[in-house]
């Protein structure tokens, strides 16, 4: 069997709902189980309608969520004709009525818990797949729907929820698997589960992908599909570098360092329980279901280059933290994080010399705090308007003088930081903002120019 994830802009409205049909129809033969996300947008303005409600704002809640209504009657209603949608309006409606309901609760009390938020936010999930398995049956696929509460356990935590692994499958192959032997594609909601005792929890926001690979997981799926609207993971930003291309096999290690650097199309890290499955994930385009999108698996082919991908992340500060005689005290290197931690910053890249730190970070209006702080162990500088450039590939764990290339390229470039060694796949260092362009096109051509074809289209 495989899984087959629909995206919220792969269900956003009816055609893309007929386009995702189609798609599933010509995989009829490799079993497959449908785990879609809410319609585009909706699982943000669930959330705009709790808060809303939380702050007594009742109005405000129940005019989105008519709102919300009309839509999905308006997909609903183009989907499945007349007839069947007369019948299926009350199903809808249900929803609705309990939704409302809940959003008055919620502003009669004044308060919104995580355990109310996801009460709400639940209803994208609920809602579009219901819409989803009845236009799949409309359109003559034998689709059949299941309550992804009924199957993804999980523990408490409300709005980032862990799924309990074990209880999962055991409930995945008790409730899914029997439908799949008769012949039937069910249709879950991605996103949500449910506590032991029953009350509905959501894994985090972007979930959608983490329950395809607890589903492909539980049930030992051959692949998982991961339907959005590009083509993969490309080698560069093609905004800044139209010499990208689409990268065909890549590994999960090279996946995950590239998400950390700000590759938004996947975060590989949410693929985790199928991976380590030995499950291959695959990127997938449904306005263009012919191309072979980009592969994910443990480990992919050797390229011929010397790196899979490039990425950069823009709006960074460097904060170097110099202290002639205390960096290498005991303690010293806590106390700074320590600071970092104070102030809710994370670091990306770190360097140290005998004397100084160098760190990395988003740019924030926090910095000047925490600089402030910093400076009570020692003198602090930074620095904003920097970029991460960022370079990955497995072959760099044991090719000689790849750096030399690659500083040899942009010897009249200002390089501020370099950090090689962590994960031993990635070469990464810090220049000024405004040279990314240029630096990503010079690497690009320098490396990628003799793309191999088992790895890149
Ligand atoms: N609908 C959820 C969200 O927007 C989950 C998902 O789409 O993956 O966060
Ligand atoms: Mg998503």
């Amino acid at each position: 069997m495989i899984v087959m994830k629909f995206g919220g802009t792969s269900v956003q409205d009816s055609a893309a709902i007929t386009r995702a049909g189609a798609i599933v129809k010509g995989r009829l033969q490799q079993k497959p189980v449908v785990v879609v996300s809410a319609l585009a947008k909706v699982t943000d303005q669930l959330l705009v309608m709790a808060r809303a409600a939380g702050s007594g704002d009742r109005k405000t809640a129940l005019s989105l969520s008519r709102a919300l209504r009309e839509r999905h009657y308006t997909t609903a209603g183009e989907l499945l004709g007349t007839a069947l949608f007369t019948q299926f309006h009350s199903d809808l409606g249900a929803h609705f009525e309990a939704l409302d309901e809940l959003l008055r609760g919620i502003a009669a009390v004044g308060e919104l818990t995580p355990r109310t938020t996801d009460h709400v936010a639940a209803y994208g999930e609920i809602l579009s797949s219901q819409i989803v398995a009845a236009a799949f049956s409309a359109h003559g696929l034998d689709a059949t729907l299941v309550d992804s509460r009924e199957c993804i356990l999980t523990d408490d935590a409300h709005m980032r929820a862990a799924p309990l692994m074990e209880e999962t499958g055991e409930r995945l192959r008790a409730k899914v698997q029997p439908l799949l032997a008769a012949g039937r594609v069910p249709v879950m909601g991605g996103f949500i589960g449910a506590t032991k005792s029953g009350i509905t929890t959501t894994i985090g926001r972007g979930g959608g992908d983490y329950s395809a690979a607890i589903v492909g997981s539980g049930l030992g799926a051959e692949r998982i599909e991961i339907w959005t609207d590009v083509d993969g993971m490309m080698t560069t930003d093609p905004n800044l570098c139209p010499d990208a291309r689409r990268i065909k096999s890549i590994s999960f290690e090279e996946a995950a360092e590239l998400a950390y650097f700000g590759a938004k199309v996947l975060h590989p890290a949410t693929v985790l329980p199928a991976i380590q499955k030995n499950i291959p994930v695959y990127v997938l385009n449904a306005r263009n279901p012919s191309c072979e999108g980009t592969r994910i698996a443990t480990r992919g082919p050797r390229s011929r280059t010397f790196f899979k991908a490039i990425a950069a992340k823009k709006r960074i500060t460097i904060i170097d933290v110099a202290a002639p005689r205390m960096l290498l005290a005991h303690g010293f290197m806590r106390a700074i994080f320590e600071a970092f931690d104070r102030h809710g910053v994370s670091v990306d890249v770190v360097t140290t010399s005998e004397v100084s730190v160098s760190l990395t970070v988003d740019s924030n209006e926090s910095i000047p705090a925490l600089a402030a702080d910093l400076a009570k162990l020692a003198d602090v500088k930074y620095e904003g308007r920097k970029a991460i450039i960022c370079l990955v590939g497995e072959n760099l764990r044991e090719t000689p003088g790849i750096a030399a290339r690659v500083f040899g390229e942009l010897s009249d470039v200002k390089i501020r930081m370099i950090s090689q060694g962590a994960s031993e796949i990635n070469l990464t260092f810090v220049i000024e903002e405004e040279e990314v362009p240029q630096v990503i096109r010079r690497l690009h051509k320098a490396f990628f120019s003799d793309l191999d074809p088992e790895v890149f289209t």
